[in-house]
């Protein structure tokens, strides 16, 4: 069918090699926040969003980026390109976006995929701040959502010796000049200001599912079961539920952070992404079926 005149379609590039493994296919979020910058009406907010970050940072003056570019012992061309002050605000503002977008599922996708480009994360790129100052932000903006909390709840339920989630945001957290770029009241002004902004992007944000509803979701896949909402879960009553996508990776995410700490079961992650992915093909099906029956 022919795209209508007002719809725009952006190529977005992801390693064939990954096509299966779904849980890492939340970083599309970072780019389809590139997508969205490239739309004008959509890059007024940005802006706004770039300035917010900037203010009082290095960011906000070439000197005083040349300076603190060099104090991390990057190599620089003879005169630092404002450019690059500009690639690294968009870059900040994609990894908001993505983790508004598909939610805490982007966290596991984009430690994941960014320490497999940089294990020590602290090269700094032109285009590219370095990796740990970017998972120093996610982990804000983790935080000041309240989503890690909800997260770190789920699993406390399940079992209390289990260790936080995502550690490695606690590991990139460190009082090094290279991480500690933007502040983090910027930082959770930029997310106030972009969620505010949510009715300018369509109103589809993740919405946080029901914590009961993940964890259930989370020990069904840790048992080898698809994460699929069919049946109320204290009943065997077959029932079709709607369940959004994201949340199905969420919980696919906390089931590898349970396989991780668990010596007695032998999911790899190649397994839990096709769990998830099954999971999403039949949660569709569900979906289709609920509509026709409405
Ligand atoms: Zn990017």
């Amino acid at each position: 069918m022919a795209a209508a005149a007002s719809t725009r379609i952006f190529n977005v590039v992801f390693p064939r090699t990954l096509k299966n493994h779904v849980l890492l296919h939340p970083i599309l979020g970072h780019e389809l926040g590139h997508a969205a910058v490239s739309v004008p009406s959509k890059k007024v907010i940005a802006d706004r969003i770039f300035n917010i970050l900037k203010v009082g940072s290095p960011l906000s003056d070439v000197d005083q980026f040349t300076n603190w570019l060099r104090s991390i012992g990057m190599t620089l061309p003879d005169t630092v390109s404002p450019q690059i002050a500009g690639y690294w605000l968009e870059e900040f503002f994609c990894d908001i976006f993505g983790l508004l977008l598909l939610g805490p599922a982007f966290v596991g996708a984009h430690g994941t995929l960014l320490s497999v480009l940089d294990p020590g994360g602290k090269v700094a790129g032109q285009r590219h701040p370095p990796v740990r100052t970017r998972v120093r932000l996610v982990k804000i903006v983790l935080d000041e959502l309240g989503w890690r909390t909800e997260i770190d709840a789920i699993l406390n339920s399940v079992d209390p010796t289990l260790p936080r989630m995502w550690q490695f945001l606690d590991d990139a957290n460190i009082d090094e000049p290279w991480v500690q770029l933007l502040k983090d009241d910027q930082i959770r002004a930029a997310v106030k200001e972009l969620i505010r902004c949510k009715a300018d992007f369509g109103n589809v944000f993740y919405q946080p599912c029901d914590q009961y509803i993940i964890k259930e979701l989370a020990l069904q896949t840790f048992e080898s079961i698809p994460p699929v909402r069919q049946q109320d879960f204290e009943s065997d009553d077959l029932h079709l539920h709607a369940l959004d996508f994201r949340c199905i990776l969420l919980a696919g995410w906390i089931c590898w952070g349970m396989v991780e700490a668990a010596s007695a079961n032998n999911l790899k992650f190649v397994d839990v992404n096709r769990l998830c992915e099954q999971a999403i093909l039949q949660q569709r099906a569900i979906h289709l079926q609920l509509e026709y029956t409405k």
